[in-house]
């Protein structure tokens, strides 16, 4: 009888998913205020069903003062990591059936990208992000098909800095500097040098979680600094042998926190600033141009003008699925780039790559 669970599980999950195949989808979600500021003062008029989301200008009068922007989602200030998760779940479970995912968080600095991917405190498991809630979810459901499949579980964390490519999980605190290479054998792994470890219990990953994180450090004169400039990528490897018929599936799911999207002022930024500064804005756009390449069904998709398109290669486009979390800061001082995150966001929201190769 369990056996015609899993099979029963399995039905629900593909016509779960056959649906977001090869499509985009965006979730915007609201940083609440902090330290006890009074939300009065929010640029968020107004969230509504259906995705929406109704944004104040606080300098402007009238009808231009207001804009609707329209997502899949839209997650208020009140939204739990449990909320966001269970409207995630499905797209990570697709995993462990074979398809490559990407997960991005995207926003300016300081809008709560890295409190959804990984939460402000792994030592309290309630706060987790989706990073800690998806391996955990993995490794229960390939638990679960035991008597079916024989997945392995193996993760890498790199950070793209300054187009330069790292392996943030290498235990002696070296930072090579690593290629990109498609590997076909490893379906989605595209930095095959980057230490590829096996895992298969949560405790094992928050150990390995704390290695990236002090990886990460590494000659950040902040953390927050040198974190908000990079783009760093999770990646979830999972193969699966089904027992039966002896047959490999692979599947990858890259968890992306990326470098904050904020425009920084040409005539201020100089050196090493403005350097950063144009290596993130090169990489952002030219993630928003691959996914608007894919949807127009171009035959060139421009794959190469950034590192972090090339390392996501075989994971956008084609049966991939990819979701976008966009995050806002509500304060009013933050106008400018909520307007610009929300633009980009609706940019990217409006293609529709299930349409594109059907
Ligand atoms: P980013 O990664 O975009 O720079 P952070 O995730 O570091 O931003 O968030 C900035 C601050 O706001 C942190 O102190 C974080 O704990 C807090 N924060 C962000 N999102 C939320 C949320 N949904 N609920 C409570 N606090 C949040």
């Amino acid at each position: 009888s369990s056996y015609y669970k899993i099979l029963e599980e399995n039905r629900q999950l593909y016509n779960q998913v056959q649906d977001l195949k090869g499509s985009i989808r965006v979730y915007c979600r609201v940083r609440p205020f902090l330290h006890g500021q009074s939300d009065r003062e929010s640029t968020v008029d107004h969230i509504g069903e259906n995705g929406n989301i109704m944004i104040v200008h606080p300098h402007k009068q009238g009808k231009d003062a207001r804009k609707i922007f329209s997502f899949n989602k839209v997650f208020g200030t009140n939204a739990t990591q449990q909320q966001i998760y269970a409207d995630t779940q499905s797209l990570i479970r697709s995993v462990l059936d074979g398809f490559n995912v990407c997960i991005f968080a995207y926003g300016q600095t300081g809008s709560g990208k890295t409190y959804t991917m990984s939460g402000p405190d792994f030592t309290a498991e309630d706060t987790w992000g989706v990073n800690y809630r998806a391996l955990q979810d993995l490794f229960q459901i390939s638990k679960s098909r035991i008597n079916m499949i024989e997945y392995e579980i193996r993760v890498q964390m790199i950070e793209i800095y300054n187009e330069q490519v790292r392996d943030l999980l290498v235990v002696d605190g070296s930072s090579r500097r690593l290629d990109i290479r498609n590997n076909s054998q490893l379906n989605g792994l595209n930095v095959p040098d980057a230490c590829l470890v096996h895992v298969n219990c949560t405790k094992h990953v928050l150990d390995l979680m704390g290695v990236g994180l002090k990886n990460r450090a590494v000659g950040a004169t902040a953390l927050n600094e040198r974190s908000s400039r990079s783009h760093s990528i999770l990646t979830i490897h999972v193969q699966g042998k089904e027992l039966i018929t002896g047959s490999i599936l692979r599947g990858c799911l890259h968890l992306v926190d990326l470098a904050g999207s904020e425009r920084v002022d040409k005539s201020e930024a100089v050196g090493e600033r403005l350097k950063e500064a144009q290596h993130i804005n090169k990489s952002l756009s030219a993630l928003g141009d691959v996914i608007s390449a894919l949807a127009q069904k171009n035959a060139h998709i421009p794959y190469r003008n950034s590192k972090l398109t090339q390392v996501l290669q075989d994971s956008l486009g084609g049966q991939a699925k990819t979701l976008m979390f966009v995050h806002i800061n509500p304060e009013s001082n933050a106008i400018g780039e909520t307007i610009s995150t929300l633009k980009f966001a609706e940019r990217v929201a409006s293609i529709e790559l299930g349409a594109a190769r059907a």
